[in-house]
């Protein structure tokens, strides 16, 4: 199974997120850490997780750099008898955040994957989606994780932002891959409900072109794309949750899934602080689970199980094929090009 911990700081708020984050609440990082470990034993009990059998780690955020790494340790010892001894631990980092003592502290924690939050190498346009660091302060973070021992690298870029062309596409993926990275998530901005850019949507600009030429231009690097916004060696907790794979949520806002059933604790920092085991849960039915299914498996290499769909889903399905939108490898079918997978998700389920 794998475990996910929220992280709910920032150092401040960028423009086009959503993310349930908080700017000015260092001072209840020690509590929070501590309200962590309260929940944690509740959520192994009801996993039924037994010594060794969580496969993947993932601290995300809200930015975990800004939590200094002696404020994870008791978490760390807390979990080292469940963790699986060739789990994947993952942390997100942003790069001003990401001091050498902070990557130092989580190496010798266990961490032994790190995604850098970079956006872009273009200070101009870092400053227009309200990033945080410079382009230097991200080659500069990243050089010294390497340098520090970290083998397993990921950066994230977005693109389809106003203005974004091939060229300022070319020079962020030449500087990106000039870095010791093995993972890149290229993500296409959109505008959120309750952010600043809602009230400027105009910040983003539709280019489908844009979007294609771009993994075409990664997959020449030999970064293999193995989901619509993710290249190279693949990231263990995603796939997990593509493949539907159970997942403790941990934190403020940390949504779990246990076969079919969601849980939600609640995401108000000062709510979770408060009662760390209050949750909503949520039923899921086999009409839900198997649509999410579909939705996942086809936008991933994770493909679908030709037993899931009915006899009119299969028949569907040998149109795609003939069509070469699907492509079958024993029982399980896979789309051919992830960006049209919603739409085959959809034909599939008419
Ligand atoms: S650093 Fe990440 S989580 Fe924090 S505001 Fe920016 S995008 Fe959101």
């Amino acid at each position: 199974m794998l475990l996910y911990c929220h992280i709910p700081y920032c150092d401040s708020k960028c423009h086009y997120c959503s993310f349930n984050s908080y700017v000015g609440r260092f001072e209840s990082r020690t509590r929070y850490m501590e309200a962590l470990l309260e929940q944690l034993p509740a959520e192994l009990e009801r996993f039924g997780a037994s010594p060794g059998s969580i496969t993947s780690l993932f601290i995300g955020g809200g930015t975990p750099s800004t939590v200094p790494a002696e404020l994870y340790t008791p978490l760390f010892e807390a979990l080292a008898p469940w963790l699986a001894d060739d789990a994947e631990i993952s942390s997100e980092a942003n790069p001003n955040s990401a001091s050498e003592s902070w990557l130092a502290g989580m190496r010798q924690l266990g961490v032994n994957r790190l995604s850098f939050g970079v956006q872009s190498f273009d200070d101009e346009k870092l400053r227009r989606l309200g990033r945080a660091h410079s382009s230097a302060q991200a080659i500069e973070a990243i050089e010294r994780a390497a340098e520090i021992g970290f083998e397993r690298l990921s950066l994230d870029l977005i693109y389809n932002c106003a203005g974004d062309d091939r060229a300022l596409l070319e020079a962020d993926l030449r500087q990106a891959l000039s870095l010791p990275v093995g993972h890149l998530s290229a993500y296409e901005l959109t505008i959120e409900e309750g952010t600043p850019f809602a009230r400027t949507p105009e910040v983003r600009q539709e280019n489908d072109s844009l979007a294609r030429w771009m993994a075409r231009h990664v997959e020449e690097t030999g970064l293999v794309q193995y989901e619509i916004s993710n290249f190279g060696d693949p990231c263990r907790h995603n796939l997990g949750y593509w493949r539907h794979e159970d997942y403790i949520g941990l934190g403020a806002g940390a949504v779990g899934f246990l076969r079919d059933r969601r849980f939600y604790p609640h995401s108000d920092l000062d709510v979770y602080l408060d009662n760390p085991l209050a949750r909503r849960i949520e039923p899921l039915d086999a009409e839900a689970l198997k649509t999410e299914r579909i939705f996942l498996g086809l936008r991933s290499r994770v493909g679908i199980e030709a037993t899931l769909l009915n006899s009119g889903e299969r028949e569907r399905a040998e149109i795609l094929l003939s069509e070469g939108k699907l492509r079958q490898e024993g029982a399980r079918y896979f789309c051919t090009d992830y960006f049209l997978a919603d739409g085959i998700a959809l034909f599939l389920m008419d």
